[in-house]
């Protein structure tokens, strides 16, 4: 896949000391190669490796101290422009309900993510409204029903007699006469777009004058998906997409495409036939995981609500100075611990995933007992200075944790090599991390 190609790339870039001009040419083609084999439209494909190529050759980078990670740093910061930059919020009325019309092909997802809609708005308080207007495929409202009724949200319904843009009209009323403060329209889709189907979708959108237009397209299709999006863009003003089913073997080309051809955000991921399998798109967070980053920035979510910010600042502070010691390692050991089981965490963490594969090293809450032990067996001193930790030392060490010289011996090796790996990460995301929050 995508992923594993471009890792395959940086690898190779990031294993040399030096980056020529060669290096980045080569490595360039071959992002060009994995991207187009992803189904990327042609021409967003060749502007963003121009685009990477000329912040790449350039004398800071190739003299820099890391021009490996620097330049993995520049592809990620182009794919997440590439995709919008930052997430693109669902629009809110000034007054009255905020109208959302979903429009799209017949199987793209519509439906159920209108219902999925429903359901996120519903947990941030807000009332919703879902309106059954595709009276052409059979069972369409009863689908939406259903899951209305599962999601306890009201579905306003006409049956199939009456005309979608009738049911538009009153679903609107009916919202204003009940207080809810989303209106989500499901509408038809057709397999293919057609000309009667535009007309009536333009009809809905004069009589209920929506807030959002949002284009559900399957990420599946690739550049299908980016084609169907252009053309209902010329032909009804779209306020966004909702990329749906990348949970599937997607290979990366919608979601890399259709903001750059379109011009259109897409604003919503929608990652299985769950309920509840709906979340904002974050084009920082879709960037970091087409290139295997693991998903840094959940991460640090997740520990921003788990660990005291004073602390990871001052962490983040020894890490760029390389103060970084053994008593802060324990620290850390601690911090982790309150994030949940370990080889999740790992998971998460840019080459933790490959590492843990990687037989030696074997990280699971037992390994991380005996580590604190060995930790706990040094000095003051030799916490605070590990280089002095020599051969006597470390025999010492091991017997006072119980454990043996060997494992000493892959603590402190490992310990320098995280480092090595903290500093060169700190570097690479930049002074202050990503979006300037402290880790
Ligand atoms: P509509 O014709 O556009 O309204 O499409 P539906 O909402 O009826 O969905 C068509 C099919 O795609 C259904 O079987 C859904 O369960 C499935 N589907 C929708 N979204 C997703 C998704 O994100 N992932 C997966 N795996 N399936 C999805
Ligand atoms: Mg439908």
């Amino acid at each position: 896949g995508l992923t594993g190609r471009l890792q395959n790339v940086f690898s190779k870039l990031r294993g040399k000391g030096k980056v020529s001009e060669d290096d980045v040419n080569e490595a360039m083609r071959e992002v060009r190669l994995a991207l187009l084999e992803a189904d990327v439209n042609f021409k967003v494909v060749k502007e963003f490796v121009a685009k990477v190529k000329e912040k790449s050759i350039g004398k800071e980078v190739m003299d820099s101290f890391t021009p490996g990670m620097i330049i993995i740093d520049i592809v990620n910061k182009e794919l997440t422009e590439l995709m919008g930059g930052s997430q693109a919020k669902l629009a809110k009325a000034n007054k009255g309900p905020t109208v959302i019309m979903m429009v799209g092909l017949q199987g793209a997802g519509k439906t159920t993510t209108s219902a999925k809609l429903a359901k996120l708005l519903q947990k941030q308080n807000s009332r919703p409204l879902l309106v059954a207007a595709d009276i052409y495929r059979p069972a369409a409202i009863k689908q939406l029903e259903v899951l209305g009724e599962q999601i306890k949200v009201p579905v306003f319904s006409l049956g199939d007699k009456v005309s979608p843009v009738e049911i538009a009209k009153q679903g609107l009323q009916h919202a204003k006469d009940n207080g809810n403060d989303y209106l989500i329209v499901d509408t038809a889709g057709r397999l293919h777009i057609d000309e009667e189907l535009m007309e009536e979708l333009r009809q809905i959108h004069t009589e209920v004058n929506p807030d959002e237009v949002l284009l559900v397209v399957d990420a599946m299709t690739g550049q299908d998906a980016v084609n169907v999006a252009d053309n209902f863009n010329t032909q009804l003003t779209l306020t966004g997409v909702v990329l749906t089913k990348l949970d599937g073997d997607t290979r990366g080309g919608a979601a890399l495409s259709v903001k750059a051809v379109t011009g259109c955000p897409i604003k919503f991921a929608a990652l299985g036939e769950k309920i509840d399998a709906l979340e904002p798109f974050h084009p920082e967070r879709m960037a970091s995981r087409i290139l295997g980053m693991g998903d840094m920035l959940s991460l640090i979510e997740k520990a921003q609500s788990n660990i005291d910010v004073e602390k990871a600042k001052e962490m983040e502070r020894k890490m760029r100075n390389a103060e970084f010691t053994f008593d802060d390692f324990l620290e850390q050991m601690d911090q982790v611990k309150k994030l949940g089981p370990l080889d999740q965490i790992m998971d998460m963490i840019p080459g933790m995933g490959k590492m843990k594969q990687a037989k030696d090293l074997k990280v699971d809450d037992k390994q991380m007992g005996r580590i604190e032990a060995i930790v706990y067996s040094m000095t003051k001193q030799e916490k605070q200075h590990p280089e002095m930790i020599d051969h006597k030392r470390r025999k010492r060490i091991a017997t006072g944790s119980g454990t043996n010289i060997a494992e000493v011996n892959r603590l402190i090796k490992q310990f320098d090599e995280m480092r090595r790996m903290m500093k060169q990460f700190s570097d690479m995301m930049g002074p202050k991390g990503p979006k300037g929050k402290a880790m």
